[in-house]
């Protein structure tokens, strides 16, 4: 099966509350990729979807149903883990934060993220 028929890593639905608090609306969308995606069970549609990544391998799509006029949505990526301590790679790269801004890291994939909690 080829890339254009398989499910990004990480592929999984999310509710829309977890949707609207995404960072799908925190960043740009780096790249936009269309997909029809095929389970394993061959006898099930294939869901065809854009995928919006957010940075390499991560991002988020939207499935709808045209007939159940119902739309779904999907996380890809890592499920990230925002319990590390951001100290050391803030260190490491030299980050300051200002007074309002808050670090997180990811313990799964180390990705460090900085919300400034005065948006
Ligand atoms: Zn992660």
């Amino acid at each position: 099966m080829n890339e254009f028929n398989s499910f990004p890593p990480g592929w999984r639905k999310i509710s829309e509350k977890e949707f609207a608090q995404s960072d799908f609306f925190r960043y740009g969308i780096g790249k936009t990729e269309y997909r029809q995606m095929m389970t394993e069970n061959k006898s099930d549609p294939a869901i065809g979807a854009t995928l919006y990544y957010i940075d390499a391998d991560n991002g988020f799509s939207i499935v709808n149903n045209f007939w159940n006029g119902t739309i779904e949505f999907y996380a890809f990526g890592c499920d990230h883990d925002w319990s590390g301590d951001p100290r050391e790679e803030l260190e490491k790269r030299n980050i300051v934060l200002y007074g309002s801004e808050h670090a997180s890291l990811c313990a799964k994939c180390g990705k460090l993220q900085i919300v400034d909690s005065s948006d």
